[in-house]
């Protein structure tokens, strides 16, 4: 390992689902330590696994990343001096490396089949010892062992793995970590079907792409004593490991599906921000000295500090990245805002795909106002609903009772007698009309307003009116695919109703 050399981090995910925000927090933390020390993050797909791996989660993978603002210096796109950057693509490597293991007696020839395995395992754990391999294939030599393997018998290629002893490392957030080599066994490099197990491969690759730190999750510490005999066996120094510890729902369990959304994907279309995901990311086990809480990736690259990584459970938050989510959303621009907010109102039938300037120029306003307090964009269309649905016909049962009060009822009468005559209306309109409302009939404060609140949105809550009012005017004079109706048009409805 180059010890003084350059930083060298990598991310090295394997293709076979969405991102689990688990290892986008790897993804982050490695890209975060490589940025702030002007080092090199690569990006190893891991794609060993033939059956599970998919190039359509190579390719989402990728967009995932990118869509979080974190850029590779070397990666399957990129390119690098280490290349190539997928494993399915290194295979000549790695039956270079286990030749030479195999040629210097540090691995051999395993011919037990998965039923014997199977037996010994069973066996083991009846007499209450820990299944580890027996060690039945060692004095196969390899002369012998090719001839069998030239008769067509399959042969795994397994490491000599000392039997007494014990392998140490310190882990940079876990400290010293100790593992006793008895129960080690000796772990399969090279399947029979000529793919590398994860431990080989994966410690071909960081030496050849000269990675200094691995950062990774917690459920590869267990992996990293093979990793680091095999280090020794090829005689190279291992990197510097670190060990995040797993993401958890509030009841202690893996975070999964059962919690809400997982993946970065979910996340994405759920209209959470990226950078309100990265910040919350990093704080799934790290928090800065000072206790800030809304940071941008460059405060990030700038306060991260990997030596201040927890080694407990971090527990996700959803309220907690909600929070921050619209913390992020107050700081962006309201052209970006409705740009972000578009692909939902028009999935929602709100908004058509043409939008005209002038249309687009409403909605900014409209999603400005109505976005506040919003989580996350995918709840937008639930705020628009009160623009542009008006069911008087189906009020919620406070709506009705804030209606029926005998001084609503008063209220409502004065308010539809004097917008009658009128094709015009505005907030100044509506203003001069409550004035005389409350003169003539003495009824104030919310005892006025919520009824015509009702009257004018079919709900008992929302937006304050001089708000609502004039949104409402300017939207309905346009074309939409579902009818915007103004406020007169509404009153009208709403008397109709009124009557019945
Ligand atoms: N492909 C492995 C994983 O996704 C990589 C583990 C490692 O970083 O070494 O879990």
């Amino acid at each position: 390992m180059e010890k003084n050399g350059r930083i060298r981090v990598r991310f090295a995910p394997s293709p076979t689902g969405y991102i689990h925000v688990g290892n986008a927090r790897t993804a982050l933390f490695n890209w975060l330590f490589a940025r702030q020390n002007g080092g090199i993050f690569v990006l190893r797909v891991e794609d060993t696994d033939i059956e599970r791996s998919r190039e359509e989660y190579e390719r989402n993978l990728i967009q995932d990343l990118r869509w979080l603002g974190l850029d590779w210096d070397e990666g399957p796109d990129a390119g690098g001096n280490f290349g190539p950057y997928r494993q399915s693509e290194r295979l000549e490597l790695y039956h270079r490396y286990a030749n030479q293991l195999l040629e210097e007696g540090k691995a051999y020839y395993c011919f037990c089949t998965a039923e014997e395995l199977e037996k010994e395992r069973e066996a083991a754990l009846a007499e209450g010892r820990m299944p580890v391999y027996s060690g039945r294939c060692r004095n196969i030599s390899l002369k012998e062992a090719r001839l069998r393997l030239a008769a067509g018998e399959a042969g795994a290629i397994r490491l000599r793995v000392p039997d007494e002893g014990s392998i140490q490392f310190e882990d940079i957030v876990r400290g010293l970590v100790e593992f006793d080599l008895k129960l080690i066994g000796d772990p399969i490099i090279v399947r029979s079907n000529g793919m590398p197990a994860y431990n080989y491969a994966v410690v071909i690759d960081d030496a050849l792409m000269k990675i200094t730190h691995v950062i990774r999750g917690e459920d590869h510490v267990s992996n990293t004593p093979r990793q680091i005999i095999l280090y020794r066996a090829l005689g190279w120094e291992p990197p510097v490991f670190a060990h995040l510890s797993m993401v958890m729902g509030k009841d202690n369990t893996r975070l999964s599906k059962r919690h809400g959304a997982t993946s970065v994907d979910q996340f994405r279309r759920e209209g959470i921000l990226p950078e309100a995901l990265c910040n919350y990311l990093a704080f799934l086990g790290w928090s800065p000295p000072e206790g800030q809480e809304v940071l941008t990736l460059e405060q990030l690259v700038r306060l991260f500090d990997l030596r201040r990584v927890s080694r407990s459970a971090a527990i996700f938050d959803y309220e907690k990245l909600y929070w921050l989510n619209r913390q992020h959303i107050k700081l962006l621009r309201y052209e970006k805002k409705l740009e972000l907010a578009l692909p939902y109102l028009q999935e929602a039938g709100y908004v058509g795909t043409e939008v005209t300037p002038e249309q687009r120029e409403w909605l900014e306003k409209a999603v400005e106002i109505l976005i506040e307090g919003v989580d996350k964009f995918s709840q937008l269309p639930g705020k628009f609903s009160l623009l542009f649905d008006y069911q008087p016909e189906n009020l919620d049962a406070e709506a009705r009772s804030i209606v029926q009060a005998d001084s609503a009822r008063k209220v409502l009468v004065a308010f539809i007698q004097k917008t009658a005559g009128l094709n015009e209306f505005n907030y100044e309109i509506f203003a001069a009309i409550t004035g005389e409302i409350k003169k003539e009939t003495g009824v104030k404060g919310k005892d006025l307003f919520h009824p015509l609140r009702v009257a004018l949105t079919a709900r008992a809550s929302g937006l304050e009116l001089d708000k609502f009012i004039p949104l409402v005017e300017e939207g309905s004079r346009f074309d939409w695919p579902r009818k915007l109706k103004n406020c007169l048009e509404r009153i009208r409805e709403f008397s109709r109703i009124l009557e019945a």
